[in-house]
């Protein structure tokens, strides 16, 4: 299983490091995606700046989850 982003279509075999990715990217356009999904760049970050682990990454993980099986179908 492969994820792919959205925005520049780097290819991960983890959707972990795929989140990490974009929210390390953090440009217009990656941060443009997670808005258009109703997620907040800022919220994100903040989530993940303030606590242990990938808590912050967490929601992203799990949206490029649901998108990667949404793909396969
Ligand atoms: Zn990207």
């Amino acid at each position: 299983m492969f994820y792919h982003c959205p925005v520049c279509h780097k290819v991960s075999p983890n959707a972990k490091d795929l989140a990490r990715h974009i929210m390390g990217t953090g440009n217009k356009e990656h941060r443009g995606w997670i808005e258009s999904k109703c997620l907040s760049f800022s919220k994100l970050l903040t989530a993940q700046a303030t606590s242990f682990g990938d808590k912050g990454y967490q929601p992203l993980t799990e949206l490029l989850e649901r998108e990667a099986e949404r793909d396969e179908e």
